[in-house]
């Protein structure tokens, strides 16, 4: 299974390299380091929130995976600046990836 189609599935599963086990981003079948294959990692991944900004009643938050994968995640909750959260909710609409964390 592809990233897209875990990601499609609600499941987020960060692609790491059966080699040198760098974790790559943006997803990719083949590491951006050493060019040998990914697979997918299977674990409910932990990240960090970076900062955030409120729009309307929804919070939206740049949060950290590992030491440099950044995403944008909505949050229902009122974050907090190096808040441990997980990806909750997560999918693609219209073309593009939607993560949502707690
Ligand atoms: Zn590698």
């Amino acid at each position: 299974m592809s990233f897209e189609n875990e990601l499609e599935q609600g499941r987020f599963y960060i692609p790491e390299c059966l080699a040198c086990k760098k974790l790559v981003w943006p997803p990719s079948e083949f590491c951006d380091g050493c060019n040998e294959e990914t697979s997918l990692r299977k674990e409910e991944f932990k990240g960090k929130i970076i900062e955030f900004s409120r729009q309307n009643e929804e919070y939206f938050c740049m949060v950290e995976f590992g030491d440099s994968i950044r995403i944008m995640a909505k949050m229902i909750a009122l974050p907090k600046k190096d808040q441990i959260v997980k990806i909750s909710k997560c999918g693609i609409s219209e073309g593009s990836y939607f993560f949502q964390v707690i």
